[in-house]
Formats: C-alpha cells, structure tokens, sequence
C-alpha cells in the first residue's frame, strides 16, 4: 500500500528542522530512517502532509565518550552502534543493536527513531532504561533534559512538545564491577521482538550492589518494577533471589496477546529471558566474554 501523498522537506540544519516543524504544526513529522513512520503511513496510522527530512543535518549521528560519559547522536543507525567502539566496550548496547530486525533496517533505522516512535516493542528504550540514559531535547522552547522513564506518555505517544526533537542519548559507563545484557525473542529477524528483557547490575563481592532491570514487548510502555530490584539489591544473587524478581518484574508487565503470541505465551518467554539477562549480566562482570544475541523461533 502507498502513502496518502505528502510534502517532502529536507532539512540542512537542526534549528532549520525545528523551525519548519514548528511553522507546520500538527501536520508535519519529522523523517529520521523512516522505517516506523512510513509504514504507519502505509498503514494509514498516521497521515501527516509534510515529512521534515533530519537525515542530512551534520553532527547528529556521532557516537562520542567524554570521561565516563557517553553521548550517542539521534540519528545514529542501529548498525552504527552495534558497530561502535562503544559496543565493543559494552555488550549489551551490542547484544541490542546487532539484533534490530535485519540489515536493511538497522542499516536506515536511527536510535532517535525508535525513541520518537514510543513503540514498546523497539529494542533500543528497554536498554536505555537500565543505563539511567537522560535525553537532550532540543526545540523552540530551547534545550532540556529528561529520563528516559519520562518519554513516553503512552504507547506512541510521547512527551516531546510541538516541534521537539530528541538530539543526543547519553549514559555513564558502567564501572567496573559491573555487567550488563539484553536479550529478546524474535519470530524471526524482520520481526518485532515477542519479548525483551534489559539488567544492568553491580556486584560487591557476593552481593549485587546495584541492579537496573526492565522489560520490552510486554506491556503499552517499557516495564520497570523498583520492587523487583530491591528483591536483589544488597543481597546475593541467589537461585531463589532471582527467582522472586524475575517473577515480580513479570507480574508488573501486561503483555498484550497478538500474532505473537498469548499473554500466558509472552509472559513464559519474559521470564526466561530476564532470568537469562541477569546470569549473563552476572558472568560477564565476572570476567567472561560472552557473545549475546536474540534468540529466534
Ligand atoms: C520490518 C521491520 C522490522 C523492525 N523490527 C524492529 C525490531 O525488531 N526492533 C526495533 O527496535 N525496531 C524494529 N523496527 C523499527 C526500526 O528500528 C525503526 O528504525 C525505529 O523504530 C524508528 O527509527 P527511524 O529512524 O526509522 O524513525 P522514523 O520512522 O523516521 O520515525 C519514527 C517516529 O519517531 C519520530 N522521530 C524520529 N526521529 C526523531 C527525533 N530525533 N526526535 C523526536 N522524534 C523523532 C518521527 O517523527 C516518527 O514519529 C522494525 C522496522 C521494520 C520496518
């Protein structure tokens, strides 16, 4: 199916884009790899009358570390990243990146992109919740900052203003005694995932000092549950311990049945890749090198 027609527009600078979008209002969106919102436009999901092309403004695809701090530009494409000096420093932003569909999408498809779209399925917002990420928004209001918790109102909906677009994503690396993984279920590689799950932990000794967790496909926004994380917090990561948390995390989701699967489907597949995701988190804090992926049907 084609789109309904559209006015294409190129911008050759972020306060260009911004301009535009904000002088074409509610019938504009902005055009990153076009991999989610031109199939909403085929799908007749969304009918906007003027794209505003980002693609070719300079200076918003860099992938930069400064000190511990790492700043990834919108419109660095999936396979960008998990190509990156920063994935081979942090294996689960390459676990992620390396599993997004296939190559045509990761090759087009921008980390900005699958933030803006507030899909739940998109891998990328799952990952960046264990990694306390904070976005750079910048707009005709000026520049400000938020959580990557706070994007998302609702599915496909988002908290950006009129005209607003998300530039940078930037985290601290993890110290040391820390490991990180992400993991998810696919059909098949052009699919969404039918689940993912996220950890980000720390160990001290015997004791997991601190743990990030959150789920992907498998509710209307990305599943956090700060009960689940204290199950483990401070204590070790025992069989049972990790048992109880992935049990609670999955009991705070509320997957939605579809092509993929059952609810009761979604939620087996969520408890074993959360379950999974904290023993490669914990192995690979523990020194070992492991190669994680997706998992396929
Ligand atoms: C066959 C297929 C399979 C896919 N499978 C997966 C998958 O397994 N996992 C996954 O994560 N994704 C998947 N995707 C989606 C893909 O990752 C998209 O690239 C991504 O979701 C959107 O990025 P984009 O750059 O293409 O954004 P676009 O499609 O250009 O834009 C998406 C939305 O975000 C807004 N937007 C874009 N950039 C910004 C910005 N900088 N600031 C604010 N808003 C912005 C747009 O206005 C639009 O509303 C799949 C897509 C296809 C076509």
């Amino acid at each position: 199916m084609y789109p309904a027609p559209f006015h294409y527009h190129r911008a050759d600078s972020l306060q260009g884009a911004i301009s535009l979008l904000q002088e074409l209002g509610d019938s504009a969106r902005a055009l990153a790899g076009g991999q989610t919102l031109l199939v909403w436009m085929k799908l007749r999901f969304d009918e906007p009358q003027h794209l505003v092309d980002l693609s070719r403004i300079p200076g918003l695809a860099d992938i930069t570390q400064d000190g511990n701090e790492v700043c990834i530009g919108a419109l660095a494409t999936h396979a960008e990243i998990a190509k990156s000096a920063l994935a081979e420093a942090l294996p689960s932003v390459r676990d992620c990146g390396s599993g997004i569909a296939d190559a045509q999408v990761r090759s087009r498809g921008t980390i900005g992109g699958a933030l803006g779209s507030a899909d739940p399925s998109c891998d990328w917002p799952t990952l960046l919740h264990t990694l306390d990420a904070t976005l750079t928004c910048i707009g005709p209001e000026g520049t400000r900052t938020m959580p990557v918790s706070e994007l998302v109102e609702d599915i496909y909906t988002t908290t950006l203003k009129t005209a607003e677009l998300i530039t940078e994503i930037r985290f601290k690396l993890p110290s040391e005694n820390s490991g990180g993984a992400y993991n998810a279920f696919k059909r098949c590689a052009p699919a969404y995932p039918t689940g993912s799950a996220a950890v980000q932990l720390s160990l001290d000794g015997e004791l997991c000092s601190e743990i990030r967790l959150a789920l992907g496909s498998a509710g209307l926004t990305t599943i956090t549950s700060k009960e689940a994380e204290d199950i483990l917090r401070g204590n070790p990561l025992t069989a049972s311990n990790i048992d109880k948390a992935a049990e609670t995390i999955v009991a705070a989701a509320d997957p939605v049945p579809d092509q993929r699967g059952s609810e009761a489907f979604k939620r087996a597949v969520l408890l074993t890749l959360i379950k999974r995701a904290i023993d490669i988190a914990v192995r690979r804090c523990n020194g070992e090198t492991i190669k994680g992926h997706h998992e396929y049907a």
